[in-house]
């Protein structure tokens, strides 16, 4: 695996390549979730990029990013492991030379929900690092986690607005075997913390369970509301249940309207997040 750390080098480095590139863009703290993408993009194409990047437009001004995990020596050697071919890893000035971004998107009707309505500006980020990290790797395929299903939505959305040539991959979620969704942020927690966190995916599972019996979204929150209930220490910032395809509100649960699942809540400080299609078992 050749490590690159400049623009200049990454630009050098590619310009003589050949063959389909695969790109897994990451902030680092690798876990399990990572390389399942990871093995994806090697399994699918002759070579594959993967970015550590803790890119400061995403995170809000009372956000994690100054303690945000750096693992970068345990990476290193689960990317190595894993057959990947470049590891791109800038520091910010070489991402942002002015020191902040000049250029900032507005995202239409995706980003006024779910994250994009809790965290002002954090779609806004991520569309701005993967804008540059695209043009800079010019992959023909970028893999992305359904456990960002929003940014994962926003990003397809932004490479077909803006013809770039790169079909955008969703990933399955991976869990622990409890069933907690694999997050760099999972190491923040405390003990009975983290036995709360079961909050997020039990809640998804009893919804669907009872998926015949809803009849709206505000008898689900009255549920949730209710679940909650045995879960001192954790807090919901929300609970949606939206038209998977579009983010918009649904009319009715059946399956024709693809209703999914979404849930974010914080343990302490610590903010996860989790979602499923309401008539698929994850
Ligand atoms: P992050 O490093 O958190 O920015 O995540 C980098 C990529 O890994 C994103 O596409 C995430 O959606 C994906 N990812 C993070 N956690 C998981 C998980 N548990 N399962 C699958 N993909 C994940």
């Amino acid at each position: 695996m050749q490590l690159i750390s400049t623009v200049e080098d990454l630009r050098t480095a590619r310009r003589g390549l050949t063959g389909k590139a695969g790109f897994v863009p990451t902030m680092g703290a690798l876990h399990q979730g990572h390389a399942s993408l990871v093995r994806q993009s090697v399994a699918e194409n002759d070579l594959t990029f993967v970015s550590i990047f803790v890119n400061p437009t995403q995170f809000g001004p009372n956000e994690d990013l100054d303690k945000y995990p750096r693992t970068f020596e345990a990476d290193v050697a689960l990317l190595e492991s894993l057959g990947v071919d470049f590891l791109f890893a800038p520091n910010v000035a070489d991402i942002y030379p002015k020191g902040e971004a000049q250029i900032s998107f507005q995202i239409r009707d995706l980003d006024k929900v779910l994250c994009g309505a809790s965290r002002p500006g954090h779609m806004n980020g991520v569309v701005q690092v993967v804008s540059i990290l695209f043009h800079l790797v010019q992959p023909d395929k970028a893999y992305f986690g359904q456990k960002d299903y929003q940014q994962f939505l926003i990003l397809k959305t932004m490479a077909t607005e803006l013809h770039m040539p790169v079909q955008v991959v969703p990933c399955p979620i991976v869990r622990e075997p409890d069933g907690l969704a694999m997050s760099s942020r999972n190491r923040y927690l405390g003990r009975e913390e983290r036995e709360q966190a079961l909050f997020l995916s039990r809640l998804i599972q009893a919804i669907q369970q009872q998926r015949g019996q809803w009849t709206s979204l505000a008898q689900i929150q009255e549920f949730a509301a209710a679940e909650l209930s045995q879960y001192p220490l954790v807090r919901l910032d929300y609970l949606e249940v939206l038209d998977g395809r579009s983010l918009k509100p649904l009319h009715d649960l059946s399956p024709e309207s693809h209703p999914h699942i979404f849930v974010a809540a914080f343990l302490g400080t610590t903010r996860l997040i989790d979602n499923a299609p309401l008539w698929n078992d994850r």
